[in-house]
């Protein structure tokens, strides 16, 4: 078999809404949210019939975002401080020989808006607009292997602080009925460290920007590690 041709079956909808910032893994940023969203051609409706049985899903997706920029055997791995090399298959990269990825995460709610089948999801790592290409439940018994060895990925990244300005604290007020739990959310996703991996432990005056839902967060580091949110406003 030289080709295989594989049709999404869903849309993500999601509060990430470009590459920068999401979580290198979906279970780092717990008050992140989803929809999976199914195509109206398809049976959906009959499609996930029993789905809700269990509490969390494998996404398999594709990695549109970046498909188009390729793929090399060998890469830069964060964890390996972003300049040594490692097998593309010996990581979780986006840049990979067939552009697929694979993320569980908590099954929420389902819900039917007269035929418009939907999965809300929790804690994701899945850019905005994400195709879907399959979904099966997550067992347990057989995916959940306690003394597995991690390799180069033993533990969840550290975390580093994060504040917020008296500017900051103020916008936020403006958007909390808008979406739920914002500042826990992007106190999380900041906790993370977005930054390049050669970036970290050394002075870094740059001011950052990212757009989550429909809010631009400006944001820079007030020491090695410590983050602090200077604004959050509406994208215009
Ligand atoms: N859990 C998945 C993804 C790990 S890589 C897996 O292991 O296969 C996680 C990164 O994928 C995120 O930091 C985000 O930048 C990137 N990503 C998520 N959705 C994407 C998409 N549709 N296209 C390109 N990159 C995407």
């Amino acid at each position: 078999m030289d080709c295989l041709a594989l049709k999404p079956i869903a849309t993500v909808n999601s509060p990430y809404k470009e590459k920068f910032a999401i979580p290198r893994q979906p279970g780092l940023v717990a008050e992140a949210v989803g929809e999976i969203v199914f195509n109206d051609a398809l049976d959906a409706e009959n499609m996930i019939k029993g789905i809700e049985q269990y509490s969390h899903l494998w996404v398999i997706f594709a990695f549109h975002g970046t498909m188009a920029q390729g793929w090399k055997p060998l890469v830069k791995a964060p964890r390996l401080g972003g300049n040594k090399k490692i097998g593309v298959l010996a990581t979780r990269s986006t840049f990979r020989p067939n552009p697929i990825g694979m993320s569980v995460v908590q099954l929420k709610e389902v819900s039917n808006d007269k035929g418009r089948v939907t999965l809300h999801i929790g804690a994701h790592d899945l850019l905005d607009k994400t195709p879907i290409i399959d979904i099966k439940p997550y067992i347990p018994y057989a995916d959940s292997i306690s003394q597995a060895d991690g390799g180069i990925a033993q533990e969840a990244p550290e975390l580093v602080d994060v504040v917020f300005s008296e500017q900051a604290t103020k916008q936020l007020s403006a958007f909390k009925n808008r979406h739920r739990n914002l500042a826990a959310f992007i106190e999380q996703v900041l906790a993370q460290d977005p930054r390049p991996a050669y970036k970290k432990a050394k002075t870094d005056d740059k001011v950052y920007g990212m757009q989550l839902f429909d809010l631009n967060i400006m944001w820079s580091m007030k020491s090695l590690t410590t983050i602090q949110v200077m604004q959050v406003e509406e994208v215009k």
